[in-house]
């Protein structure tokens, strides 16, 4: 029997995508913000209600030259409770995280937490909208007006979304998107980030492209992290398919919420108020003394019956072994508990209802009820 994966890439029609790319052959111009890379970013301002997009090759790389750009020195405050990427990005730009912990409810970082951790040397908030989850937009901004810092979001798992009615890549002074494989939306590898202040747009685009202005002008110390137009062509065509995708999501994590409401022990995904979401995640808390298992268990349970669950996010990234000695996981203390007792389930578009089912048939056989 084959195994259930945990995500599967969204791809469009094969058709579509060959059409696409046949003008690559005509051109032989396949990167350097050829026409798909431009067509595809004035696509996105469209898609994404948003003023500016400037794309990169990546979301990690849309994160760290998002934080280059500010030229910023000092202490950053994050939450650990996020893929490797977010802490990386800020500790590669050569400044210190500062750790704060969460909400329970939403796993985005606890605002009533923040004013704690600022000191003279902080900078700014890069806070993580996580699972699709955003966070609580409104107090960040006040703390960040209220000591002048800069909001940098990582929005990586909320493409498409909303709040009131707002794009959420309008939040803060920038937001990074990832369009990686495992996403809901796909260019292949990909990302962008989203900006409010104009000035943004020659700086990020220096920094993606060595800071070369002309054949003979060189005005920045830039990188790497061009888009190329095969990456574009794929993100144009997934945008074509995007809502669709979401639709189809959404019925995967409808379904899964019939089946898993009141299986005691199980705590699941919500959506919150206020917020158009992507179903990018579903994930699971499973508190050991009430469901009669631990979330390990209940994973190598999984695993055994081909069904491939995710321990995401496990570790923290301040437990991570690249930043042993450096940070103290205990100083979060809902985070470091939440990932141990985590787990995301499979979701993708063709998940089909016979296999949700089976999914939620394993995690309704703890050994509670078994015996
Ligand atoms: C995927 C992801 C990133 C990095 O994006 P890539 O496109 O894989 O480089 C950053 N932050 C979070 C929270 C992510 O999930």
């Amino acid at each position: 029997m084959e195994k259930i994966l945990v995500t599967k890439t969204s791809l469009p029609p094969m058709e579509e995508y060959i059409e696409e790319i046949k003008e690559l052959w005509d051109s032989h111009w396949i990167t350097n913000m050829g026409t798909k890379h431009n067509e595809f970013q004035d696509k996105l301002v469209e898609y994404m209600h948003v003023n500016n997009v400037e794309l990169m090759v990546n979301g990690h790389m849309a994160l760290e030259m998002a934080i280059q750009a500010f030229d910023l020195k000092g202490e950053v405050i994050t939450s650990p409770f996020t893929f490797a990427s977010t802490t990386h990005a800020i500790v590669r730009n050569g400044l210190t995280p500062v750790f704060c912990d969460i909400k329970e409810d939403d796993f985005t970082i606890d605002p009533a937490k923040i004013e704690a951790l600022i000191t003279d040397k902080t900078c700014a908030i890069v806070p993580i909208h996580v699972y699709g989850n955003i966070c609580d937009v409104e107090a960040i901004e006040q703390i960040a007006k209220k000591h002048n810092l800069v909001v940098i979001y990582d929005a990586a798992h909320t493409f498409g979304e909303s709040y009131n009615g707002t794009g959420v890549g309008n939040f803060g002074d920038a937001s990074i998107f990832s369009f990686h494989a495992t996403k809901v939306f796909n260019s292949i590898e990909g990302g962008c980030v989203c900006f409010k202040n104009n000035r943004l747009r020659e700086i990020l685009y220096n920094l993606k492209n060595f800071g070369i202005k002309n054949q003979e002008c060189v005005e920045a110390v830039g990188a790497n992290a061009k888009m190329n137009e095969f990456q574009a062509a794929m993100g144009v065509c997934n945008l074509r398919h995007i809502d669709q995708y979401i639709e189809d999501r959404k019925r995967v994590v409808k379904k899964y919420q019939s089946l898993l409401t009141n299986v005691p022990g199980i705590t699941i995904w919500k959506e919150q108020n206020n917020v158009k979401h992507n179903y990018a995640y579903f994930p699971i808390l499973v508190d050991e003394k009430a469901y009669g298992e631990s979330r390990d268990t209940l994973f190598k349970r999984l695993d055994d019956a081909g069904i491939g669950a995710r321990k995401y996010f496990y570790p923290i990234t301040s437990a991570f072994d690249a930043y042993k000695g450096k940070y103290d996981p205990g100083d979060t203390p809902i985070a470091h508990k939440m990932s141990e007792t985590v787990l995301t389930l499979p979701l993708y578009p063709e998940l089909d209802d016979m296999t949700i089912e089976k999914i939620c048939f394993v995690i309704k056989m703890s050994n509670n009820r078994r015996c």
